[in-house]
């Protein structure tokens, strides 16, 4: 056969014509414009949202009231007020074309998980009507075998139940035709163990509330809770539809597991802050009109540093509204994406070579006075109530880094943390310049004077503490863990993360220091020492142990790597090796002490942990292998077998010097071929003999002996990808999926 018939077949490559036609669709693309349901957004905040407006106007004032105590005390509600509440729940939705209502929940897949009953129901002599109890608005059953339960619950007995978070508003999701009534529930085992993320965020919420009510005691009598408040960011990166699924690893594995860096990347890094493309920027007015109606109030949009990612963040909330809201959004935003073709990517690295994406947790915490405790004050007395809570949360995070550490731990973030443009998995706190000085003073100087009365300040070398705090605009963005002026931002929680894991985690350390702080600070008192002196007296001490959390320099930087060596600071740079930490000893004692999770469960969490770990990295191994052998060989061998036929041809009018050069080119495609080919064999053993393994070992193995191989065949394909004419290859390249037009 003669080399032109080869090349017009591969040419003719099914494959390579759905990259092509993908690409012809791509720019093709016409924006879908966007309209408002009212000009204002005040007309239509919330307006899918059964909130406390709509409760106060439906509700019987004695029930609202009820139900006010609940969420604010949680006080219980009994079965006459449940009735009261679903009765006018339904009506609201009805009103609104609910058909159907659903506990809305979040197992530990890291989604969100939902099962639709109808309102209507038969009565006992047939007639239709529409139902909602009380009972059903409280608490259902649903199939729960196929929720990881890490051994909880035994999959034949299936018994996980929903209730109820009154803490969080009913809401309704518009999806064709019709709207569902969706209840935020907590999910949980028929023996009551958490088979979820927000049920150990409320326990730890409630303890924090606890810790830091009875630390505000120092300073304010009028303090009776203190709730967290969390802003979150969400980075995303959006690609076309039509060349994504020209891209079947990111359909199954939501990364790209080959493609060569494309010739204009991020190096220019023009895309930040630069204005965001039409259709994109059409996308996202869309994804927030949806998210405006449901109450969540997104506020920043802007282009990150990569092209094709984005980021937007809402006003910051109540933490557990917040995630609620967050995770909302992430299913808001991938509906909307359909509408305008396009698909939005929340893996934390979808993109060698290019910046992967974050969820940058701003997280505070705030009295029922409307105190925010991390907010420097003008007023002497508040400012040390700062120095307090600022304080104990670093040194919070440097006696449990590992903990908070594996609370973001997932196959996806191991690419980004620690990879050059990401915070690096060695936990550790940036406080700036000039809050660095205050501890310096603190540390070293510091003398408390108590003035007649109540009066008290604390003499420091730099007396304008707040004024200069007020203006920390010295942000470090290579800290995973930064204090920005009023909050301390986690800006190491992966992107495709529930908030819900780290925040837990967060709340649940700091609660625990601040219980010690208080302890420490009262036997002082108790031995006589004035209560403003204790306080500075322990929180010198604090200063002085906790220091080496504290780093200033470029988190990215080798020698960081080695200083956190030098101090002693674990640098866990996978997912198995992290999450051990959930179970050690200390986390053990820690989180059942406080009653947040117990050891049963903290062992359930490890283990499917891992086990999510595991098939996330197989199901990539899966595609990777298939992908290669089926899309990348065959073309790069109907390539070679065209130069064979060119030398050949070279040969037969006598070319010889080129027909050898040709042949050097032949023997190095055949060099990428068997390096794919040899190391998808030798990966394709590993996991054989990784299946056999338990949970802790496998995922080890997993890690440890069939990633690597990522890497060494991704080299060849790239190669490949890189050497073979356009026209045959039928991935979608990084500069087709990068650049949205
Ligand atoms: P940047 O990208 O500079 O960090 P953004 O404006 O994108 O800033 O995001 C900052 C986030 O921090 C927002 O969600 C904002 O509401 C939130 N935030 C501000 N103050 C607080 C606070 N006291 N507690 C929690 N979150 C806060
Ligand atoms: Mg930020």
């Amino acid at each position: 056969m003669c080399a032109q018939i080869y090349f017009y077949q591969s040419l003719n490559n099914p494959m390579s014509m759905l990259r092509f036609e993908a690409l012809k669709q791509a720019l093709n693309r016409v924006p879908v414009s966007v309209e408002p349901p009212a000009k204002k957004v005040s007309d239509y905040f919330g307006m899918n949202v059964f909130d406390k407006k709509a409760m106060k106007s439906s509700l019987p004032p004695s029930v609202y009231k009820r139900l006010m105590a609940t969420i604010e005390k949680g006080e219980k509600l009994d079965a006459s007020q449940a009735d009261a509440i679903s009765s006018a729940m339904k009506a609201w939705a009805i009103e609104r074309s609910a058909t159907h209502y659903t506990h809305w929940f979040q197992p530990l897949t890291g989604s969100t998980a939902e099962k639709h009953d109808a309102f209507f129901d038969l009565s006992s002599d047939g007639e239709v009507i529409e139902k909602f109890k009380g009972s059903a608005l409280v608490q259902q059953e649903p199939d729960a075998s196929s929720f990881p339960s890490g051994g909880l619950r035994n999959t034949f007995e299936a018994r996980g139940y929903t209730a109820w978070d009154p803490t969080s508003p009913a809401f309704l999701i518009e999806t064709g035709y019709g709207r569902t009534l969706c209840i935020p529930t907590i999910f949980v085992s028929y023996t009551g163990e958490a088979l979820d993320h927000k049920t150990p965020l409320l326990k730890s919420a409630d303890l924090l509330d606890k810790a830091a009510t009875a630390a505000c005691q120092f300073f304010d009598k009028d303090v009776r809770k203190v709730h967290t408040s969390l802003g979150i960011e969400q980075e995303f990166f959006v690609v076309d539809k039509a060349l994504y699924y020209a891209r079947p690893d990111l359909v199954l594995s939501g990364r790209t597991l080959f493609g060569h860096a494309p010739a204009k990347g991020q190096q220019l890094e023009d895309h930040y802050f630069g204005s965001i493309p039409t259709r994109v920027q059409l996308f996202m007015q869309d994804f927030e009109i949806e998210a405006l109606k449901l109450g969540i109030p997104v506020h920043t949009r802007h282009n990150e540093v990569a092209p094709g990612q984005f980021e937007c963040a809402p006003i910051f909330e109540e933490a557990n509204l917040a995630i609620d809201h967050n995770l909302l959004l992430m299913d808001i935003m991938e509906k909307v994406a359909e509408k305008h073709s396009l698909k939005v990517l929340f893996h934390e690295k979808p993109f060698a070579g290019i910046n992967g994406s974050g969820k940058h947790n701003n997280w505070s915490m705030v009295t029922n006075t409307g105190i925010n405790l991390l907010a420097p004050s003008s007023k002497a007395k508040e400012n040390l109530q700062f120095l307090v809570f600022f304080i104990n949360t670093m040194k919070a995070v440097y006696e449990n880094a590992d903990v908070l550490r594996a609370s973001i731990a997932s196959a996806g973030n191991d690419f980004r943390l620690g990879a050059n443009e990401a915070p690096p998995a060695i936990m550790s706190v940036f406080v700036g310049k000039q809050l660095t000085d205050v501890l310096e003073e603190l540390e070293h100087n510091a003398t408390v004077k108590i003035e007649k009365g109540d009066n008290m300040y604390i003499k420091l070398g730099i007396n304008k503490i707040p004024e200069i705090l007020m203006d920390n605009t010295d942000r470090n963005r290579t800290s995973p863990f930064a204090f920005t002026g009023n909050k301390f931002e986690f800006r190491a929680v992966g992107s495709s993360a529930n908030s819900a894991a780290a925040i837990m985690v967060l709340n649940t350390i700091v609660a625990d220091q601040l219980f010690k702080f208080v302890k420490d600070v009262d036997a002082l008192v108790e031995k006589g020492e004035k209560r403003e002196v204790a306080i500075v007296n322990i929180l010198r001490d604090y200063i002085k142990t906790s220091k080496n959390i504290r780093f200033e320099g470029n988190g990215y930087s080798q020698e960081w790597v080695d200083e956190a060596k030098k101090r002693g600071l674990s640098n866990i740079t996978n997912t198995p090796d992290a999450v051990n930490a959930y179970i050690s000893a200390k986390s053990k004692a820690l989180f059942s002490q406080h009653g947040v999770l117990s050891e049963i469960e903290l062992h359930a969490r490890h283990e499917i942990m891992l086990e999510n770990y595991i098939r996330k990295v197989q199901i990539e191994s899966r595609a990777l292998g298939n992908l290669a052998t089926n899309q990348v060989i065959p073309v790069a061998i109907a390539y070679q077998n065209t130069l064979i036929q060119n030398v050949k041809g070279l040969k037969d009018i006598g070319l010889e010097k080129e027909a050898k050069a040709m042949v050097e080119r032949i023997k190095e495609l055949s060099t990428y071929i068997a390096g794919i080919t040899e190391n998808i064999d030798a990966m394709l053993e590993e996991r054989k003999k990784a299946n056999k393994l338990d949970t802790h070992e496998r995922a080890h193995a997993y890690c440890h002996k069939i990633k690597p191989y990522f890497d060494k065949i991704r080299y060849n394909v790239d190669k490949l990808e890189i050497t073979l004419p356009d026209s045959m290859w039928s991935i979608a390249k990084y500069r087709e999926l990068l650049f949205v037009k």
